[in-house]
């Protein structure tokens, strides 16, 4: 298991990784996952950011910078919403 910050807030997120992994894929074991936008630039997001992009259309990169700016940094502690942390 890896583990890689969200682009958006800043969280530590737990991912799938390694090729072991790959046979065991299952959403409870990922909190997140890049994902590449249709102008080509990639983000890694946590889910819970990727929920607040738009669904109407097509996110692009300035919609995750104006996230970015709307979201404060996860501090570590007081991480409940995690709760096996
Ligand atoms: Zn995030």
């Amino acid at each position: 298991m890896a583990s890689e910050s969200c682009d958006v807030c800043e969280r530590s997120v737990r991912i799938a990784g390694g090729i072991g992994d790959l046979w065991n894929f299952a959403f409870e074991s990922t909190q997140g996952y890049t994902v590449e936008l249709t102008d080509g630039s990639e983000f890694f997001l946590c889910f819970d950011c990727m929920d607040r992009l738009p669904d109407d259309r097509e996110p692009t990169a300035e919609d995750v910078t104006d996230l970015r700016e709307r979201t404060d940094p996860v501090d570590d502690d007081g991480n409940h919403f995690w709760h096996w942390r």
